[in-house]
């Protein structure tokens, strides 16, 4: 009884945290956690805002390598976890408290209560917006994080691609059914521009994304290329705006940030 009061209670608010706002999509390798990072950092470097990020993803934590961070968060004097700051974001991931490599296989009230240590369990400061990179699906952990914590709106990320789409619909429906508002639909790898000749390849299809957002009444606020420098990146743990502030890609995530 106790424990349904605590998982299934009143929406959960982080002292301090203005806005939380989900970052999801349906489907894994879409670029999620890609998404999330270059975000919070455009909240961050072009809105001037304070910024958390939070890994939901617990099974596959991917921030603490995509933001170059590893150690394990310190403790204050009352037992909260203390967020380890990257390119002025205040993170906290699954990735910090269980060694690299290891598998992660939990049941769902584990991952549940894990994720309740990451969010009232961690001194977040003032934040302006905490943006959480939610585990990809939508299954019983994803709603039963909407259902617990105090969203403000959800962006989705898809490729163009039918396939993934069909998914993203899932996710709205979703976030309509917990009354989280969606705030947008980030289309990743929208296009490949050949480096040879230039011309845009549609890869996963055209405008697969802005077609589906539409038809649901929604605007895509992102049109993210498929693009080596993303992919590296995340792989060596500098986002591409950080890396290459100017560049039409870091453009774009400035332009989705302030869209929202
Ligand atoms: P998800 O969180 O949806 O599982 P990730 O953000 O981890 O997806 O991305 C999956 C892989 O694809 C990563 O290796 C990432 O670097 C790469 N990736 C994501 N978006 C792009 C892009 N627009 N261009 C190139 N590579 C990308």
């Amino acid at each position: 009884r106790r424990i349904l009061h605590t998982y299934h209670g009143s929406k959960l608010r982080l002292e301090g945290v203005k806005d939380i706002i989900a970052v999801a999509s349906a489907k894994g390798g879409v670029g999620k956690s890609t998404t999330a990072v270059n975000l919070s950092i455009a909240f961050a470097k072009k809105c001037q805002l304070k910024v958390g990020l939070l890994d939901a993803d617990v099974y596959g934590p991917s921030i603490p390598m995509m933001m170059n961070v590893s150690r394990k968060p310190e403790i204050t004097a009352d037992k909260k976890m203390i967020p380890v700051e990257s390119y002025g974001i205040k993170c906290m991931s699954m990735g910090f408290l269980v060694e690299k490599d290891a598998p992660i296989v939990w049941r769902g009230p584990m991952v549940m209560s894990a994720l309740e240590k990451m969010t009232r369990g961690v001194d977040w400061g003032n934040l302006d917006i905490l943006v959480v990179d939610m585990p990809p699906g939508t299954g019983d952990t994803q709603l039963t994080i909407t259902q617990r914590l105090q969203l403000s709106g959800a962006v989705i990320v898809s490729t163009p691609q039918d396939i993934a789409l069909m998914d993203a619909r899932r996710g709205v429906q979703m976030f309509s059914k917990v009354e989280v508002p969606i705030l947008g639909f980030v289309e990743n790898m929208s296009y490949f521009k050949c480096p040879h000749c230039g011309e845009p390849s549609f890869i996963f299809g055209k405008a697969g994304a802005q077609n589906t957002a539409a038809s649901m009444g929604y605007k895509v606020i992102g049109e993210i290329p498929l693009e080596v420098e993303i992919r590296k990146g995340s792989d060596e743990g500098v986002p591409i705006v950080i890396s290459a502030p100017d560049s039409m890609v870091a453009k774009a995530y400035d332009d989705a940030a302030q869209n929202i």
